[in-house]
């Protein structure tokens, strides 16, 4: 089956801008920064999203949360803070499907989720629904 691009970028067939790497994690430069920092964290195994992490592959968790702290004061956000993100599924965004978490900073972020008119309108319509 053919390789998509994070599995590319992980295998050094496709270009990217590493920035950290080691027996379990690969992180690298969003191509389209949302924030000064942008930098996506994947797991050396492939694994679509977080619904198909199994036991076996809970190491590789908590082996992104220790290297997101590294990376954080690689790229000096360690102490300003920074947020870590991951999409899951359609309705989360999730574009890549392998599973990645994306670390931003560099300002001050907003609100976690801040909903555009329509997400509103469908937010409350549900609420009145339900
Ligand atoms: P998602 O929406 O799946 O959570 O995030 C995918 C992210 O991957 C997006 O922020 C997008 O800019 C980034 N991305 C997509 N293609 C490439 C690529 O070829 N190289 C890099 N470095 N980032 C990419």
């Amino acid at each position: 089956m053919d390789k998509n691009i994070f599995e590319k970028i992980r295998d050094e067939e496709a270009e990217a801008d590493i920035v950290y790497r080691d027996d379990y994690i690969t992180a690298f430069k969003d191509i389209s920064p949302s924030a000064p920092v942008h930098i996506l964290i994947i797991p050396n195994k492939k694994i679509k999203s977080l619904n198909e992490i199994q036991n076996e592959d809970t190491h590789y968790l908590s082996k992104i949360l220790l290297g997101s702290a590294k990376i954080a004061r690689q790229f000096d956000v360690h102490e300003t803070g920074y947020r870590l993100i991951t999409n899951c599924g359609n309705d989360g965004g999730q574009e890549v499907p392998y599973l990645h978490f994306h670390l931003v900073g560099g300002l001050k972020l907003g609100k976690m989720i801040s909903l555009s008119k329509s997400e509103k309108k469908q937010f409350n319509d549900y609420k009145s629904t339900s």
